[in-house]
């Protein structure tokens, strides 16, 4: 009885045990056998070598993952670098020049009064940005259709303007026929008005009359 017992415990240990057939051959191997026992077949080569070429795959992708990680990190900081020394540089160049540089005269106060009779008198404050050798104006009139009516030149000039000097300028323009003007358009030039051309001008401005 007793025997039977482990006649049968061994069997089934066995059975348990015994449970993988040879893929080449067809022998009964232990489940854990690495080898065949009748040819020597090994189950784990074709996946001892799969595993192994894996982690080697995934060992080179972990690197060049890695690797472009690093990288990127590494661009964006360089990124980063260089857009703070062009922030801290724009802040120094404000710094340097604390004002905008003026480039042309400025008037202020400028206006255009009828005297009567086709006269205007022109008046404003020019602020020169640099010294002058030479200054002139040049008024020219429109109607409301926009066509000019008459031009003025020479309404008012002065020479050796210096840079900051407070200029009150006070002039006449004239307008000859009956139409009235509806706005003028003020001219600064640094040389002699010569005749129709106005794109050498240095400074303009539109006054509503
Ligand atoms: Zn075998």
């Amino acid at each position: 009885m007793n025997r039977l017992i482990t006649c049968e415990k061994n069997y089934f240990e066995r059975r348990s045990k015994m449970s993988k057939f040879c893929l080449k051959c067809g022998a009964e191997n232990k489940d854990e056998a690495q080898f065949c026992e009748k040819c020597g077949y090994e189950w784990n080569t074709q996946t001892k070598a799969q595993n192994h070429k894996n982690g080697i795959i995934d060992k080179l992708f972990y690197k060049i993952d890695k690797k472009t990680m690093q990288r990127r990190v590494s661009k964006g900081k360089t990124i980063l670098m260089i857009m703070i020394i062009l922030f801290i540089l724009l802040i120094i160049i404000g710094s340097m020049s604390p004002s905008t540089p003026q480039t042309n005269p400025k008037i202020t106060d400028l206006s255009i009064q009828s005297e009567g009779y086709g006269a205007y008198s022109v008046s404003g404050t020019l602020t020169p940005d640099k010294d002058y050798d030479y200054l002139e104006m040049v008024v020219v009139f429109y109607d409301d259709s926009g066509a000019v009516i008459d031009k003025s030149p020479l309404v008012w000039n002065m020479n050796d303007i210096q840079k900051d000097q407070i200029v009150k300028i006070n002039g006449n323009a004239y307008v000859n026929g009956d139409s009235t003007p509806s706005k003028a358009e003020v001219y600064i030039l640094d040389s002699a008005f010569g005749g129709n051309d106005l794109s050498d001008a240095i400074y303009n401005q539109t006054i509503t009359i």
